[in-house]
């Protein structure tokens, strides 16, 4: 995105005053489809010291703001990626940038072999992993009567069965290791992006609706079978954010309003709530929170139509 390099600049601090977004100062003035809204400056703390993380599809829209996020807080990172290598290469320069151990990793999440060769890859390097962010998706939209097998598997492969491949490959490391207490109490935490259509239906998007409903069974249920080896497993379940997957949603003055009529918060999300949300499920602060999706909405999934009565 274009304006991105000021929302890194607001994660450094309030000396960054020259570089602030012009944000409206009334929280409630309309926010259009250009103008950046008044995210928060606060600067993200410093809780994720000696931990490494990977995070995949990291090299773009929430997967990058997560990692980036992440480094903020004190963690080494693995930014995965399919495509555009140089872009991955950008998010390492900046994690770098921000004086921890960065590394861009190819794989392809759907595919078995790809993920078992990048984790080994990423143990080699950093040797652990304390955290990973299962967060690739795509959309393949199609009214249902011509939605191809090709478009269905193609979603379910990357969006459910990479999480599940993901996932496994982290509860492998996390019970290799174990606990390290001077590292974390957990021995490893797990966060799967998932969706507010984990809840909400969506029509012509079945297939990826049904990838995020299942994102959220895969979630509790693997939460609940690794509790015991103190892996904690939880899922973050963004509204609408704003990112490259959901372009025609935001791009235009008259999408925006058409979306600011599903959102009580009146403004889109940025990938950097997201980022936020990730280190706060990451660290410590988080300890005793394990099978739960965190809805970072803007009141997305409160029935936005019951709000003047029904
Ligand atoms: P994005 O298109 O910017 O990022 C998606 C990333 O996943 C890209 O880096 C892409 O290359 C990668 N990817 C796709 N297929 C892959 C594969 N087979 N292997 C590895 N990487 C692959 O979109 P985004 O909005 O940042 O989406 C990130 C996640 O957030 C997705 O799971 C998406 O479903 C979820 N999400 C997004 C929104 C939103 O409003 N943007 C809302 C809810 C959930």
């Amino acid at each position: 995105m274009a304006n991105d390099k000021a929302v890194i600049t607001e994660h450094q601090g309030e000396e960054a005053t020259a570089q602030k977004p012009a944000a409206d100062p009334s929280p409630t003035a309309p926010v259009s489809s250009q103008t950046r809204p008044p995210l928060p400056h606060v600067a993200v703390p410093l809780v994720l010291c000696g931990q490494s993380a990977l995070v995949t599809g990291a090299n773009s829209g929430i997967g990058r703001a997560v990692a980036l996020a992440l480094a903020q807080a004190g963690a080494d990172v693995v930014v995965n990626y399919v495509t555009d290598a140089p872009s991955a290469e950008a998010v390492v320069a900046e994690i770098r940038l921000e004086g921890r151990r960065a590394l861009a990793i190819h794989a392809d999440v759907s595919r078995e072999d790809e993920v078992e060769a990048m984790f080994a890859q990423a143990v080699a390097e950093f040797g652990t992993l304390h955290i990973v962010v299962c967060n690739a998706g795509l959309q393949r939209d199609a009214p249902f009567h011509e939605m191809s097998l090709q478009q269905w598997n193609t979603v379910i492969g990357v969006n459910l069965t990479g999480q599940f491949l993901c996932a496994r490959a982290a509860v492998r490391e996390f019970m290799r290791r174990g606990v390290d207490e001077k590292v974390s109490v957990a021995a490893g935490k797990i966060i799967h992006m998932s969706s507010v259509h984990e809840i909400i239906p969506w029509a012509t998007h079945a297939n990826y609706a049904a990838s995020k409903g299942g994102v959220q069974m895969l979630m509790k249920s693997l939460a609940q079978e690794v509790a015991p080896l103190r892996i904690r497993v939880n899922a973050i379940a963004p509204g609408a954010i704003r990112t490259p997957i959901n372009t025609v949603a935001w791009k235009t003055a008259e999408a925006y309003d058409a979306l600011m009529k599903l959102v009580p918060y009146k403004r889109i999300g940025e990938p950097e709530d997201i980022g936020r949300a990730a280190v706060w499920l990451a660290s410590e602060l988080s300890d005793y929170v394990t099978g739960t999706s965190l809805f970072v909405d803007g009141g997305m999934t409160l029935f936005p139509g019951f709000s003047s009565g029904g």
